[in-house]
C-alpha cells in the first residue's frame, strides 16, 4: 500500500525563502504615496523593521531563513503531505488528490509561518511591542504565539463585534500572553474618534487596523505587523510549497493543479510560488487561486491602484479590488473577507499565468463536510473553498477519465468555527448573492492615480 501521510525530516525543513519576484515577466508595479510618486523604503521606517522592508522590494531569487526562526519552525514543521485516498474513493475519481496540512500549527493555520519571522526581525531591530488587528482571531493568535517566542509583548485590536461573538480566539491569544481589546478603544485618536459618532460601534477590520498602525507609527519601541497581502508576507509562506514540491517528489508525484484559499493571497502564494518558478522555467501546471461568490477580488474586481486599508492610511497599492469601503457579506470564511489581494498574486493572475475561481458559500461547506467525513480533519471554513474546487475538478476527471494529480493547501482546521458548521448542518447557512451593486458604488470611489506621473 503506497503512503497516506508523507513525511520530511527536521532537516529538510526549507533554509531559504523562494522569492517568485525573480521568475516574473515584469517586475512588481511600486506602492504609490499620496502624491501618486512610488513610495520610498523610508516612508515604511516608522511601522516595520528595514530587515522586511528590505524583503519587501528585493529581487533576490532566495532569502535565506535565519536558524531562530527555523528553530521555531521545527515546533510543527515540515507539516505532513496526505495522499487523500478516501476522498478519492468516495468521489470515484481517477484524480490522485494530494493536501498539504498546515493546520498543524499551533495557532491552527498557515499564519504562524509569517508571526514567527515577523517577531523575529523586530527583535532583532531592537523593538519591544507590536500591534496588530485581527478579525475572526487567526492572525492574533499566530502573532501572540510568534511574539511570546521571542519575547516581545503584543497587543491585538480585535473587532468588537468578534471579541464578544469569538470568545475562544480571544482567550488563546491571552493564554500566549498578548493583550486584547475591543476595538473601537477609547486609546487610540482613531478610536475615539469612531466612538464619539458611534458609541455602540461594532468595529470593522479597517478600523482595527486604524488604531493598531497609530499606535505603532506614535511609539519608538512598538512597530506594526500584518498577516497577509504584502510582499514579505508571502515570500515567508513559501515554506509550504517547498515542503510540498520535496514530499511529491518522494512519492514520484508532480501536481497537474494547484488549489488554494485565496483572502489576501499568502497561502495561495505560499503553496502556489514554489510551483511557479518551474512554470516560469517550462514545466506545465496550474495555480488556481479560490475565493468567495461574495467577495470576488480576482474574479469580479478592477485590477487598479487602491488602498490596503478602508480608513485610506496605507500607500496605494496595485491590485485587484473590489474598493477599499467596500464591506462583503458575513460569510462565515472571514478570513477571505478582503477587499483587495496581494500585489505579486494580482499581477502574476493579471497576466494570465495563475487562475481564479470564485465559490458560493453553502457548496464550499458541502465540500468540507465530505472532507471530514472520509479524510478527519474538521477544516476552516476559508480552507473549504480550495477543497471545494478540488472536488470539483477530480470529479471533471471522473467525467473525462483524466488521472489527474490535484494538490490542495489545507491552511488551518476548523476547530473554533464550529458554530459555522451547526448552521450549515441546521440549513441556516447562506448563499449570499454576488453584492454587484455594493462592488460598483465602492469601485467608483476608488482614488484616481496618473499612472506613470
Ligand atoms: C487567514 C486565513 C486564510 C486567508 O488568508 P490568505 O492570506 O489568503 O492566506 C485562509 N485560510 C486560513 C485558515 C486562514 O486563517
Amino acid at each position: 500500500m503506497p503512503e497516506t501521510k508523507i513525511l520530511l525530516d527536521e532537516s529538510e525543513i526549507p533554509t531559504a525563502w523562494y522569492n517568485v519576484v525573480a521568475d516574473m515577466p515584469h517586475p512588481p508595479a511600486p506602492p504609490l504615496g499620496p502624491d501618486g510618486k512610488p513610495v520610498g523604503p523610508e516612508a515604511l521606517a516608522a511601522i516595520f523593521p528595514m530587515a522586511l522592508i528590505e524583503q519587501e522590494v528585493s529581487t533576490e531569487r532566495w532569502i535565506p531563513i535565519p536558524e531562530p526562526v527555523r528553530e521555531i519552525y521545527r515546533l510543527w514543521r515540515p507539516t505532513p503531505l496526505f495522499r487523500a485516498r478516501r476522498l478519492e474513493a468516495a468521489l470515484e475519481t481517477p484524480a490522485k488528490i494530494y493536501y498539504k496540512y498546515e493546520g498543524a500549527s499551533p495557532a491552527g493555520s498557515h499564519k504562524p509561518n509569517t508571526a514567527v519571522a515577523q517577531a523575529y526581525y523586530n527583535r532583532e531591530a531592537g523593538i519591544r511591542r507590536l500591534t496588530t488587528e485581527t478579525g475572526a482571531g487567526q492572525w492574533g493568535s499566530s502573532l501572540a504565539l510568534a511574539g511570546r517566542m521571542f519575547g516581545i509583548d503584543v497587543r491585538v485590536y480585535m473587532v468588537k463585534v468578534s471579541y464578544e461573538q469569538k470568545p475562544f480566539r480571544r482567550s488563546m491569544m491571552q493564554t500566549w500572553g498578548a493583550e486584547v481589546l475591543a476595538s473601537p478603544t477609547d486609546q487610540t485618536e482613531s478610536g475615539r474618534k469612531i466612538l464619539a459618532e458611534d458609541p455602540d460601534s461594532p468595529g470593522s477590520l479597517g478600523i482595527a487596523i486604524s488604531e493598531a498602525v497609530e499606535e505603532a507609527a506614535s511609539r519608538e519601541d512598538t512597530n506594526y505587523s500584518l498577516g497577509s497581502v504584502l510582499n514579505h508576507v508571502l515570500l515567508h509562506q513559501t515554506v509550504i510549497g517547498q515542503e510540498a514540491k520535496k514530499q511529491l517528489e518522494k512519492v514520484g508525484a508532480y501536481p497537474d493543479v494547484v488549489f488554494a484559499p485565496c483572502g489576501g493571497g499568502s497561502n495561495f502564494g505560499g503553496i502556489a510560488f514554489p510551483f511557479f518558478a518551474d512554470k516560469a522555467a517550462g514545466r506545465e501546471v496550474r495555480l488556481v487561486a479560490v475565493e468567495p461568490a461574495s467577495c470576488p477580488t480576482l474574479t469580479k474586481g478592477h485590477y487598479a491602484y487602491d488602498f490596503g486599508d478602508t480608513v485610506g492610511l496605507t500607500p496605494l497599492i496595485k491590485m485587484y479590488t473590489l474598493g477599499h469601503d467596500f464591506v462583503p457579506p458575513g460569510i462565515h470564511a472571514g478570513g477571505l473577507r478582503y477587499h483587495g489581494d496581494s500585489a505579486l498574486v494580482s499581477q502574476l493572475y493579471h497576466e494570465g499565468l495563475i487562475e481564479a475561481v470564485a465559490v458560493p458559500q453553502v457548496p464550499t461547506f458541502e465540500a468540507g463536510v465530505l472532507f471530514a467525513r472520509t479524510e478527519g480533519i474538521i477544516p476552516a471554513p476559508e480552507s473549504n473553498h480550495a477543497i471545494r474546487a478540488c472536488i470539483d475538478e477530480a470529479l471533471r476527471c471522473r467525467e473525462t477519465g483524466e488521472p489527474k494529480t490535484l494538490l490542495f493547501n489545507l491552511s488551518g482546521h476548523g476547530h473554533f468555527d464550529m458554530a459555522a458548521y451547526d448552521k450549515y448542518f441546521a440549513g441556516e447557512l447562506e448563499d449570499y448573492e454576488y453584492p454587484e451593486e455594493a462592488i460598483e458604488a465602492a469601485l467608483a470611489r476608488l482614488p484616481r492615480v496618473a499612472e506613470g506621473a
